[in-house]
């Protein structure tokens, strides 16, 4: 157990009026990131806490592993302890983990949370607040360049913070939050390899944990290729910009693990 965990909150049974909560422990954590997945004994991120507010409740869940939630809020503490505006927490899981609405193929197994990048300076959110705000772009409407206005030393801090943490395996951001740091980052260039280019993410970034220790059945992505990733992988996002906008292809999801029927199913 790592030092951290010593300040997670108890698991939270109870779930929000009208929602199925968690299927009952011990924890497991079934499937993958390409196949969605489910979670049993899933402990829940507190609406509010040190350094961090939820967003968005009546869409968002906020449902995950002990070290992703414990992870989060460790984050926030480091956040608030470095003068950070308080955190604004997205998505987690369902209590049971499963499809999220919004189409998630990721999410699914209390593995994942989307965390506002937004650092400016602002008060707290009032509950009206939390239900409507938009997370802030850090990047141009032209996808080429972090938007300048926006951007600080400060979000490169929370990346590096939230690089750093136990259990990390991967952060993805857009393109050209990548790009930036690459240019800015001039030390320990060393986390760098953690913060992986992907669609979107302008506006949070997307922390990805690895699968607790035990969890035979909770499959890890490939490794991202050794490096800081500042190199021909990364102009690849930006050359595509220039292409021609190939037709999109339907996407079918796979059928979840067969595991995650009776779990998710409250059955
Ligand atoms: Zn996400």
């Amino acid at each position: 157990m790592k030092f951290y965990l010593l300040a997670l909150v108890p698991p939270i049974a109870v779930a929000a009026a009208g929602q199925i909560g968690p299927a009952p422990g011990p924890l497991r954590v079934i499937g993958g990131p390409a196949t969605g997945g489910c979670i049993a004994g899933a402990v829940s991120l507190p609406p509010d806490g040190v350094g961090f507010q939820t967003i968005h409740p009546d869409r968002s869940a906020f449902w995950g592993t002990p070290q992703t939630i414990a992870g989060l809020q460790f984050l926030a503490r480091q956040a608030a302890a470095a003068g950070l505006p308080s955190l604004l927490m997205e998505d987690i899981s369902r209590a049971r983990g499963g499809p999220m609405p919004g189409g998630h193929i990721s999410h699914q197994m209390g593995l994942d949370a989307d965390v506002g990048l937004d650092m400016r300076p602002r008060p707290p959110l009032s509950q009206a607040e939390r239900q409507t705000i938009e997370l802030r772009s850090m990047v141009r409407p032209d996808g080429r360049e972090v938007d300048p206005s926006a951007w600080s030393p400060a979000v490169v801090s929370l990346l590096h913070m939230a690089a750093g943490l136990p259990d990390v395996d991967r952060i993805l951001v857009n393109p050209a939050i990548k790009q930036q740091l690459c240019r800015e980052v001039t030390t320990d260039r060393s986390w760098l390899h953690v913060i992986r280019p992907w669609y979107g993410h302008a506006a949070h970034m997307h922390i990805h944990f690895r699968c607790p220790a035990g969890q035979d059945a909770c499959q890890e992505l490939a490794a991202p290729p050794p490096g800081d990733g500042c190199d021909a992988s990364l102009q690849w996002w930006f050359d595509r910009l220039d292409a021609p906008a190939r037709p999109t292809v339907p996407h079918r999801p796979p059928p979840a693990p067969a595991a995650c029927a009776a779990i998710v199913s409250g059955g």
